[in-house]
């Protein structure tokens, strides 16, 4: 019967989501002692100048060694920590843990330090009062001169209310630099970008991977270099993974990039050997 069957579907459903609801109130659970258990902790990526191959600065991203489960991807648990709000603790301790580190690369490496240190920043965080006044305190706290911090945000973090772009520009009058994360996969407009206190530009990955085939994306982000010379941004291309790619990027005017092909992340006492690799523009060719 029609009714029955409609019913039992309705009750399958239900039970999937309730399942899924279960996991993740249980990450949730299990991220609150992570925290406190050092479970937690930052690798760095590279972000790297073209083409003389030099360690411009990196991305701090977080990763959560599980005790049972092994590694969980940030692309698994940042989302949660966000619903439930413990992003604002989590990324609290993740921005004192980069400046932290940011100020032993000065200190221990002094010229070679990685000029900047780039962290994450969720919308959440961004809305939180106050969140440019803690960002101020972990400056003294840890010593870090201001410019040597970059806060990275989604487009979209920044531009769903006017609260987040009124944190961002107190943070910018810190001192801080600013950085658009995953431009382009996000709804802004050209006015918009411009009312942003923004000093980079990271091009999305959904960009990079076809320019090399004559796909499509090659135009956009051959615009955005313009875009971002006139607007004086500087642009970094996210998700390199060749060096055909990173060759086409130099012809076409792009001078930083960030992925796979340059280095993947990694802890951070590797960063002092890092070497990058030249860029080529034959490799275009
Ligand atoms: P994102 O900020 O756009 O970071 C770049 C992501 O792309 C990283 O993934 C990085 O490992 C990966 N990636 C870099 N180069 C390449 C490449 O050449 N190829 C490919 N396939 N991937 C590449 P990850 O570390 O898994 O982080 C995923 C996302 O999780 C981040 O995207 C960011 O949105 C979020 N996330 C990571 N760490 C943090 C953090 O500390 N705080 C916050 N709020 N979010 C974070
Ligand atoms: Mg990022
Ligand atoms: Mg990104
Ligand atoms: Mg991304």
């Amino acid at each position: 019967e029609a009714k029955g069957q409609g019913k039992g579907r309705r009750v399958a459903y239900t039970a999937e989501m309730d399942q899924r609801t279960a996991e993740q109130s249980r990450l949730a659970a299990d991220l609150r002692a992570a925290l406190d258990t050092d479970q937690l902790r930052l690798l760095y990526q590279p972000i790297v100048s073209m083409p003389g191959g030099e360690l411009y600065g990196v991305e701090a991203l977080v990763r959560w060694t599980h005790p049972e489960r092994g590694p969980i991807s940030p692309g698994a648990f940042i989302p949660i920590a966000e619903r439930t709000g413990q992003i604002v603790p989590l990324g609290a301790w993740i921005l004192e843990q980069a400046c932290r580190q940011a100020a032993t690369w000065l200190d221990e490496l002094g010229d070679a330090a990685p000029r900047t240190v780039t962290v994450n920043v969720s919308a959440r965080q961004l809305r939180e009062a106050g969140f440019a006044g803690e960002v101020d305190a972990v400056l003294r706290r840890t010593g870090l001169p201001p410019h040597v911090l970059t806060v990275e945000v989604t487009e979209t973090a920044v531009f769903d209310g006017g609260a987040a772009l009124a944190e961002l520009r107190a943070i910018a009058a810190l001192g801080v630099s600013i950085a658009l994360d995953d431009f382009g996969t996000g709804h802004s407009s050209l006015g918009l970008l411009r009312s942003c206190p923004a000093d980079i530009l990271k091009v999305d990955k959904s960009f990079i991977d076809d320019i090399t085939e004559g796909g499509q994306h090659a135009v956009v982000v051959a615009a955005l270099i313009g875009i971002c010379d006139g607007l004086r941004l500087r642009a970094v291309a996210e998700g390199v993974e060749t060096a055909e790619q990173a060759a086409e990027l130099h012809r076409l005017g792009y001078r930083f990039a960030q992925g796979f092909h340059f280095a993947r992340p990694m802890p951070a006492d590797a960063i002092a050997a890092y070497r990058p690799p030249v860029v080529s523009r034959m490799a275009a060719i």
